[in-house]
């Protein structure tokens, strides 16, 4: 990377006395977090069972919900002693969690932040932070971001959709100096039209960031359309991707377009950063000074135990620094694989847990109810990447699947229905199966692509 003052100045200089004047000690964190991310496992337990304990505490004594619910499961907060004891907390699940905002909300210490989750199944979550938990979310951010290379003071372009709520003009003129100080340009992707795409082409070209950062399937298309109209002019440009999983062969094409530095992150808006790639590819390491991430395997008669190394589990979530609105054991939606604990070939010791397979409803059934994972399709789809710029799976209600394919320029093969219908019969046994070919997926209302969609069905 080239000599670049303004960076140094920034990183050293601007950035931190930006923060000092907005009262955010992110920076003294996020070298806390930097100087303890290779620290025995021992001393990772060592440092997050205090904190375990006092949000567990102070939860029951502070909150009607998990006062209620700690002695429903008979716990008594002054049993608990080490994390092995989370297990004994109820689990909360996302109907729970919008039915408990207000009971959850503790009397101190005060909210710094509500916000409205939208989530994928369309009912509103309200989620309510304290200040402590701001600072330990943006540190955990700043830290996984830095394992792709990308640190405050660099130059990042951003692909995110539009917020759905329009901020005050003071918020605007906030975020906006704060974007200017930290160089980020951000970048609509709702309408990824050639016209559109050819404008981010060009900003890359002219800015040179050392980072873009935004939704998967987003920064995937444009990966392919640089690669289809031969644009690449840059060596390697780190890609940091959330919001949205990836396929390989999505990962292959941002590869191709940008260089091999691609990088998961995952996240949601009731925590921020929960797990982030680093330069290993291994799996993701969990923000585990701020979070406990948990990989739960259900039995049929509702128990969970922990998952296994290699084997898929729901992702539970606990904040350790929100004691504002607790979260403990929240089950977010979405499957991921667990792994073995040991250190990563990066040298770092935290936790690492993924793939993240995404949301519990990517899955869909047989027409015999037989559970298939959505991401069979990629199998499918790989087959037929030359010919297909998008596709999207829609298992209904009564089992009926759709498929809509957006054809590259050279449009389907004559061959192309009687393979997806072999497909189909074969992965999602006796579903009827209608195949669309269609100019255009439209997007999620917050401009993100579900390439796999099943509504609500029986159990
Ligand atoms: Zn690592």
């Amino acid at each position: 990377m080239a000599f670049d003052p303004y960076r140094l100045a920034l990183s050293r200089v601007l950035y931190p006395g930006w923060e000092r004047l907005r009262g955010r000690p992110t920076f003294h964190l996020l070298a806390t977090l930097r100087r303890g991310e290779r620290a025995s496992s021992d001393e990772i337990i060592a440092l997050r069972t205090p904190f375990l304990l006092r949000l567990l505490r102070h939860a029951y004594h502070h909150t009607a919900h998990y006062r209620r619910a700690f002695d429903a499961a008979g716990v008594s907060p002054g049993d608990l002693r080490s994390l092995n004891d989370l297990a004994r907390i109820p689990l909360l699940d996302r109907a729970s969690a919008q039915s408990t905002v207000d009971n959850r909300t503790a009397a101190w210490p005060a909210v710094a932040v509500a916000k409205t989750t939208s989530g994928s199944t369309g009912q509103p979550l309200e989620v309510r932070y304290s200040t402590e938990s701001q600072h330990w979310r943006d540190a955990t951010r700043w830290r996984g971001f830095g394992w792709a290379g990308y640190r405050m003071g660099d130059k990042a372009i951003h692909l995110w959709g539009v917020p759905v709520l329009t901020p005050s003009p003071l918020a605007r003129a906030k975020l906006a100096l704060d974007r200017r100080l930290r160089r980020d340009l951000y970048v609509s992707c709702m309408v990824r039209s050639r016209e559109n795409l050819l404008a981010m082409v060009r900003l890359i070209a002219r800015e040179r960031p050392d980072a873009l950062v935004g939704y998967g399937q987003a920064l995937a298309d444009l990966a392919r359309f640089v690669t289809a109209e031969g644009l690449r002019s840059w060596e390697t440009i780190p890609v940091i991707y959330g919001a949205e999983r990836l396929w390989p062969h999505d990962r292959a094409a941002l590869a191709e377009a940008f260089g091999p530095a691609v990088f998961e992150t995952y996240g949601c808006r009731e925590f921020m950063l929960i797990g982030a790639e680093c330069e290993a590819h291994d799996g993701l390491h969990a923000s585990a000074e701020n979070l406990i991430v948990e990989i739960l395997v259900r039995a049929p008669d509702g128990s969970t135990r922990p998952a296994r190394p290699g084997e898929q589990g729901e992702v539970a979530v606990t904040d350790l620094h929100n004691l504002a609105c607790p979260f403990i054991r929240y089950l977010i939606g979405d499957l991921a694989t667990a792994r073995a604990p040991g250190p990563c070939a990066c040298g770092r010791t935290l936790p690492r847990f993924g793939p993240v397979q995404g949301r519990i409803t990517d899955t869909m059934r047989d027409a015999d109810g037989n559970r298939v994972e959505g991401m069979v399709f990629n199998l499918l789809f790989l087959h037929l990447a030359e010919h297909t710029r998008q596709f999207q799976v829609v298992q209904r209600a009564d089992r009926r699947l759709t498929l809509k394919i957006v054809p590259t320029a050279g449009g389907l093969p004559e061959r192309a229905e009687s393979v997806l219908r072999e497909f189909v019969g074969k992965y999602v046994r006796g579903v009827p199966l209608e195949i669309e070919v269609v100019r255009e997926i439209p997007l999620s209302s917050t401009g993100k692509l579900h390439r796999v969609i099943v509504e609500q069905q029986d159990p």
